[in-house]
This record gives structure tokens, C-alpha cells and sequence, in this order.
């Protein structure tokens, strides 16, 4: 049984008779009982009719050569960029560079401090935490420092295993 909102939804295609069986049935049992969705319909039927009111609107000169000459354009060639680009983005300002090396050095100094953690996860928890320390830290806005600890503590402990 659908509720009011499931019905609406296709009381556009009710209202210009493009919904099948058993959809169709169902809509109609529905606004045999609900006088919302009888009153819904009813405004979609005069959106309808007015629609239909209205003189066809013709396409502007020259669209359709437009769109096919858009259509059969070459694509264009991709842009090269060299790889120190894809590493270090031009368009990253200098503080983005600084901040990324300061967080590198609270990442080594946190790393040496939580050498001496043994933590007790199993394998398969170390394995899923090295995978995702892994993708996460491409994402530029990742906290490099807590992602170096976690994988970091998670070598240890397949290490001391
Ligand atoms: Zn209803």
C-alpha cells in the first residue's frame, strides 16, 4: 500500500495517461479514498490543460546547426600536465606547501612517541586499517598527523605479533 507521497510522485504521468498497469489501478483505488490526492491531480489537469492552451513555441534560427555542429566538433585534446604538477599543484598557495610539511613533522614526532604502543588488533583489523590509512591520505583535506599514527601504530602491531 503506498502512502500519499509514493502516489503523487506519479500523478503526473497519471494525469496524462502514461502510467501501465498495475500502477495505473493502484492510483485510481488510492484517489477513490484520498480527496488530497483528488485535489492534486485536479492541479495537475489544469497545469494540462493550460500547457495545452499555448501556441507552440518555435526554435530559435540556427539552434539546431548549433547543437549539431557542437555534436560533430572534435573533442578537444586533453591538457598534459607534468607530474611534479599532479604532486604539487601550482594553483595550492605556499601556506598549503608549509602546512603540509609542518603536519609531516607532528606525524614523525607523534610516530615516535607511539612507537612504543603495542596495540591488540588482530591482522584482518591491520590490514583494513592500512588500506584505508592508504586512500585516505590522497584526500588533501586528511589529518596526515592522525593517519601517520594510525598506520604507524597498526605496522607495530603486525610487527610485534
Ligand atoms: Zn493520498
Amino acid at each position: 500500500m503506498k502512502c500519499c507521497k509514493d502516489i503523487q510522485v506519479q500523478l503526473a504521468d497519471f494525469a496524462v495517461g502514461a502510467l501501465q498497469e498495475p500502477e495505473r489501478a493502484e492510483i485510481e483505488r488510492h484517489l477513490s479514498g484520498c480527496p488530497a490526492c483528488r485535489r492534486e491531480l485536479h492541479v495537475l489537469q489544469q497545469v494540462g490543460t493550460v500547457l495545452d492552451a499555448l501556441p507552440p513555441e518555435e526554435a530559435p534560427v540556427g539552434l539546431w546547426d548549433a547543437i549539431r555542429r557542437d555534436i560533430e566538433a572534435p573533442e578537444p585534446e586533453p591538457v598534459r600536465v607534468p607530474w611534479w604538477e599532479t604532486l604539487f599543484p601550482a594553483r595550492w598557495p605556499r601556506l598549503a606547501y608549509a602546512g603540509i610539511a609542518a603536519t609531516a613533522v607532528v606525524a614523525v614526532a607523534l610516530l615516535m612517541t607511539v612507537s612504543r604502543l603495542a596495540p591488540a588488533e588482530d591482522d584482518e583489523t591491520q590490514d583494513f586499517i592500512q588500506r584505508h590509512g592508504m586512500l585516505a591520505w590522497n584526500d588533501p583535506l586528511s589529518d596526515k598527523a592522525s593517519l601517520g599514527v594510525m598506520l604507524a601504530r597498526s605496522q607495530m602491531g603486525r610487527e610485534i605479533q
